[in-house]
């Protein structure tokens, strides 16, 4: 990834043939004539990237056009291209020339893209007017969804292609997402429902106590805390040992401090009572975690307080009461006895698990596909939307985009989420559909 002043950037990589217009494409994305290099014979020209701008949002363009004459003909020299631009691009764009149709080095080279866990665009090249649109439409036989039709010489439908592209890059660039370590977790919930009582179980088995905020407190901040043979960091733990002041007005600091837990997480583990009813309160700060777009464990604690015939009746009233975040991971615990906090662990595993899935383009569009071919979006105002082509945008929490031809009631966008839930799982982790109007 290159650097620039907010970071690195997101890359989209620009794979294909030789001679179907990539170099023609970069410089129609750049807007100068840049991309034009000499081919010295015999010498490869190797992915060359450019920073690019477009609706006020930067991404590094890379040519992967050098291709090696040496190498193991034209089949071997794609491939790696392929495999390249799988392993360090946010999204792929594939461009084929639509006038020639797809070769046999296409149909390779979308055989390998397929299995990409990147967004991958079909470009149809060569699109000069409005009568070689047909020949875009034979493209779908790539298997890598609708094809975008396009005139890179002239300029013809890049701007949409454009938008099509920013559409699919990731929110913040992938390199922003700290890798190794532990991983992050907020314990979070209202006061009394047994936060530092959990805290001080777990903190049997903690190794050791980090990051004094720099000079100004010698509070730690952060535990780090072995639970089923994995270490967490527990964020901000030090708001949960010194124990606030509840009084009103103390509140809203509270919740400050959960919004800046619930932040600094990759998790959060929202511990509710058993003994008392789901109230407004523990409503706000499942809201906070899910509106963060952060993975959700929902611990319902005290569970040494009930009898055992109200087991099965609790359990009704909590699906009830929570009904809207009924994908959250769930666990019974007693931080008192101890009893299912070892089981804490699987449930963060899963619901992070869940948080980073990258549903492959190829398969979430033949999915979707055939969902909407069963159950198409109802009409409005007499004409029904049409699905096109659906990416998903972003992980962490997993986001979709979903291109259409109308506006998509927020009934059939409910009807959408679940089916991505039946099919792909999700549990633990919010997910979001947002829809694209282009007609
Ligand atoms: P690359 O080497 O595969 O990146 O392809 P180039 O960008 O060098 O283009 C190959 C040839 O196709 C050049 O002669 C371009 O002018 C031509 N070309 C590129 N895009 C278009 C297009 O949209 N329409 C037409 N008619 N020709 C194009
Ligand atoms: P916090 O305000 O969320 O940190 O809650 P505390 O950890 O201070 O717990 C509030 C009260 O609930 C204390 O009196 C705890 O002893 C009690 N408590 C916490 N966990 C449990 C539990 O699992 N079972 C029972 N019976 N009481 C608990």
């Amino acid at each position: 990834m290159s650097e620039g002043n907010g970071g690195p950037l997101p890359v989209v990589a620009i794979v294909g043939r030789p001679n179907v217009g990539k170099s023609t494409l970069v410089n129609r994305i750049l807007g100068r004539r840049a991309a034009v290099v000499q081919d010295v014979p015999g010498v490869t020209r190797d992915r060359i990237s450019y920073e690019a701008l477009w609706n006020g949002k930067r991404f590094t363009v890379v040519d992967t056009g050098g291709w090696d004459p040496k190498a193991a003909g034209l089949g071997a020299s794609i491939s790696r291209q392929a495999e390249y631009a799988m392993q360090t691009a946010d999204v792929i764009v594939l461009v084929v020339d639509s006038a020639v149709g797809a070769t046999d080095t296409d149909l390779a080279a979308a055989r390998i893209l397929r299995r990409s866990d990147r967004p991958v665009i079909v470009v149809a090249n060569k699109v000069d007017d409005e009568r070689s649109e047909a020949n875009a439409a034979e493209l779908w036989s790539l298997g890598l969804g609708e094809p975008q039709p396009v005139s890179a010489l002239h300029g013809r439908g890049s701007g949409d292609l454009l938008d099509l592209v920013l559409d699919a890059l990731p929110e913040a660039p992938r390199e922003q997402l700290e890798e190794g370590g532990p991983r992050r977790v907020a314990l979070v919930g209202r006061p009394n429902v047994g936060k530092s009582s959990l805290l001080n179980r777990l903190a049997k088995d903690e190794r050791s106590v980090v990051d004094s905020v720099a000079g100004t407190t010698v509070d730690p901040v952060d535990s780090i805390v072995t639970l089923g043979g994995e270490e967490w960091r527990f964020v901000d733990t030090a708001g949960l040992r010194r124990k606030v002041n509840t009084a009103s007005g103390m509140e809203y600091y509270a919740s400050l401090r959960t919004e800046a837990a619930i932040q600094a997480a990759e998790v959060a583990v929202v511990l509710l009572a058993a003994d008392e009813v789901i109230s407004e309160q523990d409503q706000r700060v499942i809201s906070q975690v899910v509106d963060a777009g952060r993975a959700l464990v929902l611990a319902i604690n005290k569970w040494d307080t009930l009898d055992e015939d109200r087991h099965a009746q609790l359990e009704r009233e909590i699906d009830r009461d929570l009904a809207r975040v009924k994908w959250a991971s769930r666990v019974n615990i007693s931080a008192a006895s101890g009893r299912g906090v070892n089981k804490l662990a699987q449930h963060l595993r899963e619901a992070l698990a869940s948080w980073e899935t990258r549903v492959p383009t190829a398969e979430l569009n033949a999915y979707v596909r055939a969902l909407v071919q069963e159950t198409p979006p109802p009409a409005r105002g007499g004409r029904a939307p049409k699905i096109k082509y659906v990416t998903q945008a972003d992980v962490r929490p997993p986001r979709f985009v979903v291109f259409s031809t109308g506006f998509l009631e927020a009934g059939y966008r409910r009807f959408l989420e679940r089916k991505l839930r039946e099919r792909f799982g999700f549990h633990g982790t919010p997910i979001e559909i947002s829809v694209k109007v282009r007609e």
